[in-house]
């Protein structure tokens, strides 16, 4: 393994989600380590690339000089998620891409 500056890198949880009329793949931190807020990093078109490859560190979209790690999302333990995401979408602060292809 790489060596790693545990201070310099977080981890950051993400989601695949492609962008409706097109073939593009996004990771999508919904909770940044840093700012709290969410990010959006090009993860390649869905016939050519390989999301998997755009993982790991990556330089944080509101704070250039720091890192943060892309890593899959463990499946959510709380029941709050999914509530609460449906609540969010009902008040039109997300928008769900899948819904509207
Ligand atoms: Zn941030």
């Amino acid at each position: 393994m790489a060596k790693r500056d545990r201070t310099a890198s977080r981890t950051a949880f993400v989601t695949l989600r492609d962008l409706p009329g097109t073939r593009l793949m996004f990771w999508v931190v919904s909770e940044c380590p840093y700012c709290a807020g969410q990010h959006l990093h090009p993860a390649g078109n869905l016939r050519t690339a390989d999301p998997g490859e755009r993982l790991g560190e990556q330089p944080a979209p509101c704070d250039p000089s720091r890192t943060y790690e892309l890593s899959l999302a463990p499946r959510p333990k709380k029941k709050s998620g999914k509530n609460e995401r449906r609540r969010a979408r009902r008040e039109g602060k997300v928008r769900d891409w899948d819904d509207e292809v």
